[in-house]
């Protein structure tokens, strides 16, 4: 009785949304020429010079010399002029945490957990979206929502119906970590009920089941943490989640910074290493062997080691950089996918991800390189090959401007000044009036 009530239900909805599809207006796409200084071509680093760029609806028709282009733009087309600017792709950050406004305070992270309702959260996820946007980051894969239970499935499908402004998304959801090994620590055992920032579990069936609980509930990749501090799941535990997820086409992101937390990672088949700030050359040998993309996420630490808390937090910070200094350029020499990723988990931090890519500039990676790695190299990375990650016909039209010339100053990436999302301005301060 029941299912025959769903079934009654189902194709009323149906015969609404086919109702509904008839009474819309046909509607050619608008068509928009974005004229500008010079384009990128991030594959062969070379720029377009005086270039345009077609714009149909969402996506781009055409990228060229402005002379071409221009002959044959079609009668009423909007015209948006960016002078000398030259223009990117939009950008993509391959380790968010938009969700996370962790304070940076004794207990921060239970505190957090202790006194923000999920409503909270998610509308805090709404406004670091759009702080994401506005800095030129169209793309993001955003690796777990610390603890927010399912809000950043809300926000990416809440931007994706054009509710608030955001970047395309990717979530994790709630990631998957030992039981007692990831955040929050401290809390009373008193407590056993109070919320953690992963969902902790105890076996490979347990891995199973958080994994197919977060396809179910919406999750496009999962995330593991391999260790903390010392390594944690097991390789066992591991291959299991991987074998569910990539049943479901699902990629899995590993949390590793120790040598063996990553070896059991990559030995258990995951897809990408986040941080692996442990890693030697025989690791980066095995990433390369796999195919395993790094994403070293060293923004945070070139941009905060002069401030850290304490002296044994400045060691390790400037441990870390050390080590990024020796292995990006051993990555680069054995063709290891390099990704960008720059982990913000304050409010201050959401909309600072160009960091990251500066800070991999001044660790060893050439710009264009560092550019590939928060393009062409992320969208390999989420499977968005071919629809970001690159102005060229046939892609979303996610493009952004910026005055002087970034592969000769990388800083011109911390001021974008122009962004626009499936041929939709975010802001424009080219706007001449
Ligand atoms: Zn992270």
């Amino acid at each position: 009785m029941r299912k025959r009530i769903y079934l009654l239900a189902l194709e009323l909805l149906l015969i609404g949304s086919l109702l509904n599809a008839q009474s819309k207006p046909e509607s050619k796409p608008s068509v928009t020429l974005l004229k500008t200084g010079r384009v990128l071509d991030v594959r062969s680093g070379h720029y377009i010079e005086s270039a345009a760029i077609l714009i149909e609806g969402d996506h781009i028709r055409e990228i060229g010399p402005a002379v071409g282009i221009q002959a044959h733009v079609p009668k009423g087309a909007a015209v948006i002029d960016l002078g000398r600017a030259t223009v990117l792709p939009g950008l993509v950050d391959c380790h968010t945490h938009l969700m996370a406004r962790i304070p940076d305070t004794p207990n921060g992270y239970a505190l957090n957990l202790a006194t923000k309702s999920l409503a909270f959260r998610a509308l805090e996820g709404a406004a670091d979206a759009r702080a994401t946007l506005e800095a030129g980051f169209t793309t993001v894969r955003d690796v777990e929502n610390e603890g927010s239970g399912y809000a950043d499935v809300a926000l990416r499908d809440a931007i994706n119906q054009g509710l608030i402004d955001g970047p395309r998304m990717q979530v994790a959801t709630r990631a998957i970590a030992a039981v007692g090994q990831y955040n929050p620590f401290g809390v009373s055992s008193d407590l056993p009920d109070f919320p953690t920032g992963a969902q902790m579990i105890s076996g490979v069936e347990d891995g199973r089941r958080a994994v197919r609980e977060q396809i179910g509930h919406g999750a496009d990749l999962i995330k593991v943490y391999a260790d903390w501090n010392y390594p944690t799941l097991t390789v066992e535990e591991m291959s299991v989640i991987v074998e569910e997820a990539h049943k479901a086409g699902r990629k899995v992101a590993a949390h590793a910074t120790s040598a063996e937390g990553q070896r059991n990672a990559i030995t258990a088949g995951v897809d990408s290493i986040e941080h692996g700030h442990g890693a030697d050359r025989q690791d980066l040998e095995m990433m390369k062997a796999k195919g395993v993309y790094w994403i070293p996420t060293m923004g945070y630490y070139f941009y905060h080691v002069d401030s850290a808390s304490s002296p044994e937090a400045r060691k390790y910070m400037e441990e870390v950089l050390q080590r990024a200094r020796q292995n990006i350029p051993i990555a680069r020499e054995l063709g290891v996918k390099i990704a960008n990723g720059f982990d913000p988990s304050s409010a201050e931090d959401h909309g600072q991800n160009a960091h990251e890519i500066i800070a991999m500039t001044k660790l060893g990676l050439p710009p264009i390189e560092a550019i590939r790695a928060a393009t062409i190299t992320a969208a390999d990375l989420l499977g968005w090959q071919g629809k970001v990650g690159s102005i060229e016909a046939g892609y979303y039209a996610d493009i952004i401007a910026v005055s002087g010339d970034p592969l000769a100053d990388m800083a011109e990436l911390e001021h974008v000044k122009f962004v626009m999302k499936g041929g939709v301005v975010v802001r424009n301060e080219f706007a001449i009036h």
